[in-house]
C-alpha cells in the first residue's frame, strides 16, 4: 500500500459503485456508508460531500482523511470555460477544462423535458475523419471514466439552475471514439444508470462509433444494453474510406459483418449515421447502395447534413436532395431520419467549439 502508483490520486467519480463498496470495505466502512456517500455525490451532485454535516462520524472521518487536495481523492469538477447557445434557444455546448488543461465539448440539447446530452470520450480523437473537427485535430487522450461522468453532472446541474428537468438521454457521439476508450467508457455508464444516482436508463444511451469492429464484438459479447449507432458515409470500401480513414484498418466488408453478429446476438436495431456532403455522398445511385448494404439487418439511418469545418473543403447537401436521398432509402425500404442541423450557430459539430476556441486563442497571442 506503500507504493506511489497505490498513492496517486483518484477521482471519486472514477469509481463504480462496485470499487466504492471495496474502498471502503478495505477502511472497515459499511456498504451503508457508501451508499449514503454514493447517493450525496451522484444524485444531490453535491461538489464538496465532506461538508455534508449529517453522514455519520466515521464516514466524515473518512471523507476528511480520503478527499481534497494533497489526499488519495478528489472529485473532478472540469472549469466551464464556454456556455454558448444556440439562437433558437433549443442547444447549449459547454466547453471544459480537464485537471490538465485540455478542452472538452459536451452539447445539451433541450427538447422540452426530453433534454439530451451529448458526451465526449476522448480529448481530440485517432480516427482522422476527414470532415470531422475533432478528426483534424487529431488524438491527445483519453478521457477517464470520472472525466466522462462529469460531463453528466454539469449538464444535469445546468439544467437544475435553469429550473429545468435533467438529462433524459445520452449519446457519445462528441469528441473521441468511445470504442477506442472502451473500457472507460463502459465504466462510466456503469456509473451513469445506477439506479441509486444519475440512474439514465441504458436503453436512453446510444454509443456511436466510427466502425471499431473488436469493439462492436465485444459489445455484443458482452451484452452491453445500450444503443448502437456505426458512422457509415460511404458504402462502397472506396467511398468510405476516402472519408473515413479507419475503413482501411476496418473494412466496410468486416464492419458490415460485425453488424450482422451484434444484430444476430442483441436482436437490437442498429443506427447507421450518413452525414450528407454535396457532391460526395448524396446521389441516388449511393442512396440505392446503401440500402443494399443494410438488407437483413434492422437497420435506421440518421442523414446528417454536414457543418462545414475549417479543415475540409466539402458543404452539405441542400435539403431538395435530400429528401430525394432519403426518398431512395424509403423505396428500398430502408427507414431514416434527416436531423436538423440544431444549433449550427454554437459550432455544434463533433470538436467545432474547441477548434474556433483555440483559433481565436492563437489570434490574440502576440506576434
Ligand atoms: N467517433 C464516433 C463518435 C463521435 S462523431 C463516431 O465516429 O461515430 C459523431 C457523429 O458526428 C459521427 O457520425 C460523425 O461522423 C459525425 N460528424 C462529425 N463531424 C461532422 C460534421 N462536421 N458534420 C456532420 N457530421 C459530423
Amino acid at each position: 500500500m506503500t507504493t506511489a502508483a497505490a498513492a496517486a490520486p483518484r477521482s471519486l467519480l472514477d469509481l463504480t459503485f462496485a470499487e466504492l463498496e471495496q474502498e471502503f470495505a478495505a477502511s472497515a466502512l459499511s456498504p451503508v456508508h457508501a451508499r449514503a456517500l454514493w447517493r450525496e455525490v451522484h444524485h444531490e451532485l453535491n461538489p464538496d460531500p465532506a461538508g455534508n454535516a449529517d453522514f455519520s462520524p466515521p464516514l466524515r472521518r473518512w471523507l476528511a482523511a480520503h478527499l481534497g487536495k494533497g489526499r488519495q481523492f478528489h472529485l473532478d469538477a472540469p472549469a466551464e470555460t464556454a456556455d454558448v447557445a444556440s439562437s433558437d434557444g433549443l442547444t447549449r455546448k459547454f466547453l471544459l477544462r480537464l485537471g490538465d488543461g485540455q478542452t472538452i465539448e459536451t452539447v445539451l440539447m433541450g427538447f422540452t423535458g426530453r433534454h439530451t446530452a451529448c458526451l465526449s470520450t476522448q480529448a481530440g480523437c485517432a480516427m482522422s475523419c476527414v470532415f470531422c473537427a475533432t478528426g483534424q485535430m487529431g488524438f491527445v487522450r483519453h478521457l477517464r471514466p470520472g472525466e466522462i461522468v462529469a460531463q453528466v453532472r454539469h449538464a444535469q446541474l445546468a439544467l437544475r439552475a435553469a429550473g429545468r428537468e435533467g438529462v433524459r438521454n445520452l449519446v457519445l457521439m462528441g469528441m473521441g471514439e468511445p470504442l477506442h476508450n472502451y473500457d472507460a467508457v463502459m465504466s462510466a455508464l456503469e456509473i451513469i444508470t445506477d439506479r441509486r444516482g444519475l440512474n439514465i436508463g441504458p436503453s436512453k444511451i446510444t454509443i456511436s462509433t466510427v466502425g471499431v469492429v473488436p469493439g462492436i464484438l465485444r459489445l455484443a459479447a458482452e451484452a452491453r444494453p445500450y444503443h448502437l449507432a456505426v458512422s457509415l458515409h460511404g458504402a462502397t470500401e472506396e467511398e468510405r474510406s476516402a472519408l473515413v480513414p479507419a475503413s482501411r484498418r476496418w473494412p466496410l466488408a468486416e464492419l458490415t459483418e460485425a453488424c450482422r453478429t451484434y444484430f444476430a446476438e442483441t436482436g437490437r436495431r442498429i443506427f447507421f449515421e450518413w452525414t450528407l456532403i454535396a457532391g460526395a455522398n448524396d446521389s441516388p445511385a449511393q442512396a440505392e447502395r446503401l440500402a443494399a448494404l443494410l438488407t437483413g439487418l434492422d437497420a435506421h439511418v440518421n442523414l446528417i447534413p454536414l457543418n462545414p469545418t475549417g479543415g475540409f473543403a466539402g458543404t452539405a447537401t441542400p435539403s431538395a436532395a435530400a429528401k430525394t436521398f432519403q426518398k431512395t432509402l424509403q423505396a428500398a425500404g430502408l427507414p431514416s431520419t434527416i436531423r436538423q442541423r440544431r444549433g449550427i450557430d454554437v459550432a455544434a459539430g463533433c470538436g467545432q467549439l474547441r477548434a474556433d476556441n483555440s483559433r481565436a486563442e492563437r489570434q490574440v497571442e502576440p506576434k
